[in-house]
């Protein structure tokens, strides 16, 4: 082996002497050089391809954890951030302001569903979510209804891992060891479709699932502040889909109960579904919209939780009456990251990129179609930029393989070995690139995956 300073080898001995990484039981990192799990250093990006110390490439099949979207080291972000570096890297954000913050909150207003008017920053999704859920907490709470003071989320939510986020999440994975610190919420059977009647369609089963809701909020909406949905599609949940009638009746149901509506588009957020936002395809605006993730394109931590006037105005009022909203983040709206989101839109603005997803999409769909037939792949879905393939121990009782065989593990080290970055979640295969991806790419992502799945179904 050449021991390089700079090579594979070396990086990851020094990276395991002292980092702890996320979502990681390190130990299947091993000792140096001999775990079961590479750690792969990259070094360098471009375009949807990451390069390792060794000069190895992997194609970017999950977004580097679904931020990215127009590339790694994007050319255009990248400038507008090293311009940004040299006139202001960071202000205090409390009676200070800038012109990146300015420009970015007047443009997502602009671009949003109508009557989220009113945006308030952060640092990442988790503190997006945390944000909403004490601004609605405390709106009620101005309004006199202190009384309100649970959240209802979807089985199998994801809103992300802080104390408050968790708590409106349902995976086991990462709920389930912190449970006695938690909230406790309130929680309605997800419209997610694969989980439907056999027969029923994905509309029928947004339709009964609604039903459901109106029952637990006859029940609860007096104590209740809002509803918290991932639209259309539960990414760390398994990338289960449901039908857009949901988040239209989800709204119908929130004005008559007198509850908020909040949408979490972290993940799906800038085009992912195949429009701008989630909530565009029902035709809904909900009270909070938190965004992340592709905000700045993959290429800073910056988060926005957008709400309407009516919110804003139940806060503004005389100093002495504290109805203030306090939460603050030292890097809130930082100009580094505003500039970098500035430059994400401009490339929407500037570049026809959802109908360029579109032909995407549709090539993705022909080509992951075949895998239907598989006999251990109980569902293919997808929804815009996001695909999954659901692999099963048995196609007709859809009984899925003890999670402990850890199959979706061997599908991403087949990945390394071929060129390809997927990062199943337990045994759903799924493809979410961003979006500079050529049609070669995608057929490169799904040959890769066909064959680690051959693999991981091998013994
Ligand atoms: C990723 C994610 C979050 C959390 O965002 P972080 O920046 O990782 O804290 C919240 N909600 C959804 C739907 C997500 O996918």
């Amino acid at each position: 082996m050449n021991k390089q300073l700079d090579s594979n080898t070396i990086l990851a001995e020094r990276d395991l002497q002292h980092i702890w990484h996320p979502c990681t039981q390190m130990h299947d990192h091993g000792m140096p050089g001999t775990g079961r799990v590479p750690m792969v250093p990259i070094v360098r990006g471009e375009g949807a391809w990451l390069y390792d110390a060794d000069g190895r490439r992997y194609l970017d099949g999950v977004s580097s954890w679904w931020t990215n979207l127009f590339g790694h080291a994007n050319p255009r972000i990248a400038a507008a951030l090293a311009e940004q570096a040299q006139t202001l890297e960071h202000v205090i954000f409390a009676g200070f302001t800038h012109p990146p913050a300015i420009q970015l909150a007047e443009r997502l207003v602009q671009l949003v569903p109508a009557g989220l008017d009113k945006v308030f920053f952060a640092d990442n999704g988790s503190a997006a979510v945390e944000v909403a859920l004490k601004m609605s907490f405390h709106y009620w709470l101005n309004q006199g209804h202190g009384e309100k003071t649970r959240f209802i989320a979807l089985s199998g939510s994801y809103h992300g891992e802080t104390l408050g986020a968790l708590s409106v999440s349902d995976v086991a994975l990462y709920r389930k060891i912190y449970a006695p610190l938690l909230l406790t919420p309130i929680l309605t059977p997800s419209p997610d479709a694969y989980e439907g009647e056999p027969g029923e369609s994905p509309a029928q089963v947004a339709a009964r699932r609604l039903g459901d809701l109106r029952a637990l909020l006859e029940r609860h909406a007096h104590e209740t502040c809002a509803v918290i949905v991932e639209p259309l599609v539960q990414c760390a949940g398994g990338m289960r889909m449901y039908h857009p009638d949901y988040l239209t009746g989800l709204r119908a149901l929130c004005d008559e109960f007198d509850v908020h509506f909040i949408a979490d588009e972290i993940a799906v957020g800038f085009g992912r579904t195949g429009t701008m936002f989630a909530c565009e395809q029902a035709g809904v605006s909900p009270d909070f919209m938190c965004l992340s993730k592709g905000l700045t394109g993959g290429t800073l931590p910056l988060a926005v939780t957008l709400t309407t006037t009516r919110v804003y105005d139940a806060f503004y009022a005389e100093y002495a009456s504290g109805k203030a909203f306090l939460h603050s983040h030292s890097y809130t709206g930082n100009p580094l990251a505003c500039s970098t989101a500035l430059a994400t839109l401009d490339i929407f603005r500037d570049e026809p990129v959802l109908e360029r997803n579109r032909a995407l999409a549709a090539h993705l769909a022909r080509r992951l179609e075949p895998l239907r037939d598989h006999p251990n792949v109980a569902d293919v879905r997808q929804t815009g930029m996001i695909a999954a393939v659901e692999l099963v121990a048995d196609k007709a009782s859809r009984c899925p393989f003890p999670a402990g065989e850890r199959r979706g593990l061997r599908v991403y080290l087949h990945g390394l070995q071929h060129e390809a970055l997927l990062r199943p979640l337990g045994n759903i295969v799924y493809f979410m690139p961003p979006y500079v991806v050529s049609e070669a790419d995608i057929d490169h992502l799904v040959d890769v995956a066909k064959a680690g799945i051959a693999k991981a179904l091998a013994d």
